[in-house]
């Protein structure tokens, strides 16, 4: 059956990054540290815009608005300074700091929300603003206390629609006037205005999507740490009976085709490590890995399953069908030569096969334990062979090494 998780990208375990490590990573206290800076910007940005216009054209604006909002701005700067400068003291003897993180958040929106009712762009840039700040502490900060605050803002924004429509409170109140000419053309200092949110808009946009960059990165590691084995690369134990579980499914609801398992455990693998060491194991380990792996078909699941233990899962296949493919992987396992410090080593392994349908096989388990029982069948009866099904091996002592037992 085919199935998504068969074709493999393996993602590389290191960072891409390698000047700065994952701030995801990091400390809850100095993940704020690096959202306080970025929220830095904000009253930096706008305090700076307000600046130049009131430089540039204060008769534009109101003088008893835009004063005490740069002042206003001002202060933050200050306060979110002081908080980013304690939270440095702080982090010698704490990684957290929950009212830091109430303060980032709940003064990031409010400012920003201000900023936009003041200016009268809370339909564009200033919800803009707002999104990129739900991108950027979402992967920083608790996710709940942004939900609260953009809840906030919510309340907030519909409380000055409403009071706005009443004639009660005014639109863009830091303009004195339109910041368009009654021809229709706008005013040199609101283009510089926009010109400084548009910046803003960048630095904060590329901030965000590398936030969103680093989480997706870290989601892939872990998500490859916690499904594949770190040695041989293959599908590990967990991921394999994951996998094993749905297909038995499937294979339980269309029983025309079966399903099969095959278990190979290396030959005499103790011995290997004995004489010639722990590191030789380990690449004759990843040269069987890589065999199996070359010659598993599209839809195959091969995986480390134990210490020198492997596992496929063979979708559509029927007892027949996985013994042959069981026997060539057999012979060519015996045919390798693996290189170790330049010389040629060989290994042989054991096979056991099981098939569902078959008789007392009614659950994943089942498959896995008879292809384990007739791997153990395989072993007693003189390894580097297959066993495929649960007839009983012949223990005869004579029988011919590499043989199979079907
Ligand atoms: P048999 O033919 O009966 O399977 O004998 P065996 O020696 O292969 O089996 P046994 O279970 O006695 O030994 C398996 C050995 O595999 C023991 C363990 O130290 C080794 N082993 C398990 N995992 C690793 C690994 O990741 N690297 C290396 N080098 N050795 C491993
Ligand atoms: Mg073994
Ligand atoms: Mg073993």
């Amino acid at each position: 059956m085919p199935s998504e998780s068969t074709e493999k990208t393996y993602i590389p375990l290191r960072s891409t990054h390698s000047w700065l490590s994952n701030p995801l990573d990091w400390a809850p206290i100095d993940r704020l540290i690096l959202l306080a800076g970025m929220t830095l910007l904000i009253p930096l940005f706008f305090g700076g815009a307000l600046l130049l216009a009131l430089i540039l054209a204060p008769h534009w604006l109101r003088s008893g608005v835009a004063v005490p909002l740069l002042m206003f701005y001002v202060a933050y700067t200050l306060l979110l300074g002081g908080f980013i400068l304690r939270a440095f003291y702080l982090r010698k003897a704490t990684d957290r700091w929950p009212l830091f993180e109430d303060f980032i958040i709940y003064s990031y929106v409010i400012v920003t929300y201000v900023q936009s009712w003041a200016s009268g762009t809370h339909f564009t840039s200033g919800m803009l603003l707002l999104m990129i700040g739900v991108y950027m502490a979402s992967a920083l900060a608790d996710i709940r206390k942004i939900y609260r605050a953009y809840m906030l803002v919510a309340v907030l924004f519909t409380v000055v629609c409403i009071a706005e429509g009443s004639g009660k409170f005014r639109f863009a109140p830091v303009f004195a006037r339109p910041p368009y000419n009654t021809d229709g053309s706008s005013v040199s200092a609101w283009f510089w205005i926009q010109a400084m949110q548009i910046a803003a808009l960048i630095i904060l946009t590329r901030i965000g999507i590398m936030a969103t960059r680093r989480w997706v990165e870290r989601e892939n590691l872990f998500r490859e740490m916690s499904t594949i084995d770190g040695l041989t690369r293959l599908t590990n134990r967990r991921s394999f009976i994951e996998r094993s579980e749905t297909e038995f499914a499937r294979a339980s609801r269309i029983p025309i085709t079966g399903i099969s398992c095959v278990m190979i455990d290396i030959d005499h693998f103790k011995k290997i490590n004995d004489t010639l060491g722990h590191p030789a194991g380990d690449t004759v380990l990843i040269e069987t890995a890589s065999l199996l792996l070359s010659q598993r078909r599209q839809y195959d699941e091969v995986a480390r399953y134990g210490g020198e233990e492997f596992a496929i899962l063979l979708p559509d296949t029927s007892l027949e069908d996985a013994a042959k493919i069981a026997e060539r992987l057999r012979g060519s396992i015996a045919a390798q030569n693996i290189l170790i410090d330049g010389k040629p080593v060989k290994v042989t392994a054991s096979f056991g096969v099981a098939s569902f349908p078959g008789p007392g096989i009614e659950s994943i388990g089942d498959l896995l334990k008879a292809a384990d029982d007739a791997l153990y069948k395989a072993k007693y009866a003189g390894r580097n062979r297959v066993v495929a099904g649960r007839k009983k091996p012949r223990l005869s002592g004579k029988r011919k090494r590499g043989r199979s037992v079907i």
